[in-house]
């Protein structure tokens, strides 16, 4: 589908692509990273302020060695004042790989015959989430292929299916989307539905590469893509996730495309994208991807810390694309949500463990721990897990909300919410010796709280649900 500007007249400028590359080259050619301005610019951050692109661009062009570790350390001190120790886990669910794009980095490209193509049954899925929730899951990822059997009926069917399955104390509580950009009317039957996020990558923001690697379907126009953002937001979906897929062209041109893609947002609709995520290109059946661009793990850690920087209060994703050593270095970052007990092969999650096969998944993940296996391991790094899905069932969506716009949010609401929820993941899921570290971890956030009427609240919702009640949130 081509963009065209009559069709969206009522949304005017929003709906025009806003990427100019000559800006962006322009950032990056002539943006001078001196000590000094390296280091007000990391301060400006720490004060809490969204940089520009041209400070943005300051710390990428920033490669002496020292600099580099105090934008890390400029990072984590951010991540220290504002994000605390909780972070948020959930799952993707792969729904249907049918797709009739040819997206030259995914096995699921309509030319990979390679792949063994499935649409779980309601039946099949019902049987996914079950499995899922039976390991403690609250907060799922839908994920869809694009192909005219996905439509918005379909996606919207699979997402109230998803909400319905309740296996003993589990249920899903948030269900986000990954699924192709739609049309206006199409995202309103989605989000009738009761989606949280509505998340979509641009993969690279560089119009030359972009067209080199899409090379049929919907997907390979550029402006339907870019624009798919706005007509959600149009829709009423207001929480929305943007992305880019590292590895296609230069990582430094893809971070600042993903700066001006906030500055969109905010300027549009007063409000930025929820999450931003940052894939890295990873193997998969056919691929097809030149190694020029790949990033270099010191490269990697280093882009999360500036974007970090860049935009302190937008939550960052990280997966496990990732192997956990990488992940543990840019949680550090202030990641706000990760997944855990991550499968990407249709239907594995109610299925026995079987060997990796990418002819039967999109690309290959580097961390394969099951989510007991993450969360102990959170614990035992004094994180606080969490899975909290208050804000969106409270209305706290959107321009109304921004967890680091309201003073004391975090403290409010988030942390709380992160004991309450991993008390009934202790409670109902872990081994005996993951409870017993699970509650030292929330019994030390419980220390640093202020000795007031809240505490008390909070301690009497942790006996609640020790007594068995489930689903307390503030
Ligand atoms: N089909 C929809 C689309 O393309 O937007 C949604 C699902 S797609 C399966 C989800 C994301 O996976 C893509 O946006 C892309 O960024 C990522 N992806 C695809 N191939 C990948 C690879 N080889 N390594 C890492 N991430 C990949
Ligand atoms: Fe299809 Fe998405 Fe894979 Fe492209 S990335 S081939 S659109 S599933």
């Amino acid at each position: 589908m081509i963009y065209s500007p009559q069709k969206y007249a009522i949304a005017d400028e929003r709906m025009k692509p806003f990427i100019d590359e000559k800006e962006i080259h322009g950032f990056i050619e002539n943006t001078k990273p001196t000590k000094e301005r390296v280091r007000e610019v990391i301060a400006k951050s720490l004060d809490k302020n969204r940089l520009s692109l041209e400070e943005t661009a300051v710390l990428i062009n920033a490669t002496d060695p020292e600099l580099i570790e105090e934008i890390k350390h400029g990072a984590k001190t951010l991540k220290e004042r504002v994000y605390g120790k909780r972070i948020v886990l959930f799952a993707p669910l792969y729904v249907g790989n049918y797709c009739t794009n040819n997206c030259k980095y995914c096995g699921f490209r309509t030319t990979n015959r390679k792949q063994v193509r499935a649409t779980l049954t309601e039946e099949q899925l019902v049987r996914e989430v079950e499995a899922l929730e039976e390991t403690g899951q609250k907060r799922l990822i839908l994920v869809y292929g694009e192909h005219p059997k996905y439509d918005a009926e379909f996606i919207a069917d699979s997402v109230r299916t998803v909400y319905k399955v309740k296996k003993g104390n589990g249920e899903i509580r948030r269900v986000n989307i990954n699924a192709a950009p739609m049309e206006i009317e199409d995202f309103k039957t989605v989000l009738e539905a009761g989606i949280g996020t509505y998340q979509i990558f641009q993969e690279t923001y560089h119009r030359p590469t972009y067209g080199s690697v899409h090379l049929a379907g919907k997907k390979a126009d550029y402006n339907y893509r870019l624009t798919g953002l706005d007509r959600a937001q149009e829709s009423g979906i207001d929480d929305v996730g943007i992305g880019a897929l590292f590895g296609l062209y230069d990582w430094r041109f893809e971070l600042l495309s993903l700066i001006r893609h906030v500055n969109h947002f905010e300027a549009c609709y007063n409000v930025g994208p929820h999450t931003i995520s940052f894939p890295r290109i990873k193997d998969a059946s056919e691929y097809d991807i030149p190694e020029k661009y790949k990033v270099s793990d010191e490269d990697f850690t280093r882009l999360v810390a500036i974007l970090r920087l860049a935009v302190p209060y937008t939550g960052l994703i990280l997966t496990a694309r990732e192997p956990a050593e990488i992940r543990d270095e840019i949680m550090s970052f202030g990641v706000s949500q990760i997944d855990g007990g991550t499968k990407i092969e249709m239907g594995s999650y109610s299925k026995k463990e079987e060997e990796q096969n990418l002819d039967k998944e999109q690309f290959k993940i580097s961390d394969n721990r099951s989510l007991g296996e993450i969360i102990e391991d959170l614990v035992d790094k004094e994180y606080l897990p969490s899975f909290c899905t208050a804000c969106y069932r409270t209305g706290r969506t959107g321009q109304h909300f921004m967890e680091f716009s309201v003073p004391g949010f975090i403290k409010k609401f988030c942390t709380p919410n992160a004991m309450l929820t991993m008390a009934e993941y202790l409670e109902d899921y872990a081994t005996p010796v993951v409870k017993d570290k699970g509650y030292k971890v929330i019994s030390k956030n419980l220390e640093e709280m202020e000795e007031d009427d809240f505490k008390k609240k909070v301690l009497v919702r942790l006996n609640r649900i020790r007594g068995g009640e489930r689903d307390l949130y503030f």
